[in-house]
């Protein structure tokens, strides 16, 4: 019987237009698969004004909500949900201050960006923020409940 807990928190990660822009996706992707999250979703879209009104509903009356939704929808983003323990802090702990000017070296903020406006990566806040976004951009089909198929193969 294995030790490890059976844990299905998730939560979204998004790839921001400028990281898709800047061909980072690999390599935000390659931190999540290296850190031992399981990657259950995963698409490619040019987001809606809708849909981002919808994500962003808590930011409405901020004054950079305009510029925000221009930048969100200025090309695709790449939008994931990773599942494992502790997933959604830890995530936040990966991607850094929401200010690239605050966020730790070693983070995907801290390490590529240094403008608030232009800080290439989405993850959600909470359980509840990654429950309300996962619903929000995915359809229950889209995401998969893979076991390893090859028993070979350590997971
Ligand atoms: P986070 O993405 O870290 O959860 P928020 O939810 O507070 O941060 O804000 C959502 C997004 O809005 C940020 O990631 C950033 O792209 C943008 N944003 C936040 N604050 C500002 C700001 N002061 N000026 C411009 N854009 C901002
Ligand atoms: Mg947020």
């Amino acid at each position: 019987k294995s030790s490890v807990p059976d844990v299905k928190e998730q939560t979204l990660i998004a790839v921001k237009p400028d990281g898709v822009q800047r061909r980072l996706v690999g390599q935000i992707i390659w931190r999540f698969e290296q850190r031992g999250f399981k990657l259950v979703g995963l698409k490619m879209l040019q987001v809606s004004e809708d849909l981002l009104s919808q994500h962003y509903c808590e930011l409405r009356k901020k004054p950079f909500y305009p510029s925000l939704l221009h930048y969100m929808t200025s090309g695709p983003v790449v939008v994931m949900v990773w599942e494992g323990l502790n997933v959604v802090q830890t995530s936040r702990v990966m991607v850094g201050n929401t200010n690239p000017a605050e966020a730790q070296a070693g983070t995907v903020r801290g390490d590529f960006s240094f403008h608030v406006s232009r800080n290439v990566v989405h993850a959600s806040d909470s359980l509840e923020g990654a429950q309300r976004e996962i619903q929000l951009w995915f359809q229950g089909k889209e995401l998969l409940n893979w076991d390893c198929c090859d028993q070979s193969i350590t997971c």
